[in-house]
């Protein structure tokens, strides 16, 4: 069947002598692994079309059970020149294509996170700054589309709400259940065979147990709750600083590892944390 869907590349790499194996994920059938015979000649009629990160409009023989499919032509729609431009600019947008291949499986069409990928590189190309919180956006919007979204705006247990928590310094963010519970409704229950307490009412900003529980101040919450909310648009205005920044991403980084098993941590992120040097 010839079949034409629009599609972000992922991954591409060298096949033979003068061909790519190709990863996108695309409108219709989510991830898609292909073939470009003929790419890597010097009058290929794909030209840069199969580069990671460009927006493309993809034709395919493709046929069911096959792991490859054959690529009939691809065509660029988009190419985010800023964002090849700048080396920090870049490694967010890579950071976001590899943290969608790792979450998502072969053919498994979701309208909602192709929407999502490409609004946030239209975004990122656009950005004047704070370019890493369209990666910390992405991933909690990814997670979720993927049916993963945390209840951000009021405490679990007394239903507060998260905008009168602000006098008091912490809460405690539940990353297992994807909940908060205010320093009132939290009680330290359990006590570690080894002695040593589990987080507490005491325990210090950035602590959290073996369950994923993880005691972070309120202006953590109030960032990640206008990352998963505020129009994409508005998202390179917010100035987190490098001591949130790091707590968000420490928070973050164990809420993905709660829900999403397999993940591996996100090279290009790792890349963009030393270009953007030591922080605080
Ligand atoms: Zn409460």
């Amino acid at each position: 069947m010839i079949t034409r869907t629009d599609a972000v590349v992922l991954k591409s790499m060298k096949y033979r002598d003068s061909s790519k194996i190709v990863t996108f994920y695309s409108r219709r059938f989510g991830k898609i692994k292909g073939i470009a015979k003929g790419a890597r000649q010097m009058k290929s009629k794909f030209g840069a079309a199969l580069e990671p990160l460009s927006a493309v409009s993809l034709i395919l023989y493709k046929k069911d059970q096959r792991e490859l499919q054959l690529i009939s032509q691809c065509d660029l729609l988009k190419t985010y020149k800023n964002i090849h431009s700048e080396l920090d600019r870049l490694a967010v947008g890579l950071s976001i294509i590899e943290l969608l291949n790792q979450l998502t499986h072969d053919e498994e069409g979701n309208d909602a996170l192709y929407t999502l990928v490409v609004q946030s590189l239209d975004e990122l190309e656009r950005a004047q700054k704070h370019f890493m919180n369209f990666f910390l956006a992405f991933e909690l919007r990814c997670a979720s589309v993927l049916g993963f979204m945390p209840s951000l705006d009021a405490c679990k247990g007394c239903g507060r709400k998260l905008d009168d928590l602000v006098s008091e310094d912490s809460a405690v963010f539940q990353s297992g259940k994807g909940a908060i519970l205010c320093s009132r409704c939290w009680e330290p229950k359990t006590v570690l065979r080894n002695g040593a307490s589990r987080l507490g009412r005491t325990g210090a900003s950035g602590t959290y147990s073996d369950e994923g529980n993880i005691r972070v101040s309120i202006g953590v919450l109030k960032a990640l709750q206008r990352l998963l909310n505020a129009p994409l648009e508005s998202i390179g205005s917010l100035d987190l600083g490098s001591a949130l920044g790091n707590e968000i991403d420490g928070t973050l980084r164990l809420y993905m590892r709660q829900h999403f098993e397999d993940l591996k941590p996100i090279r290009s992120f790792d890349m963009l944390k030393k270009l953007t040097g030591p922080s605080a």
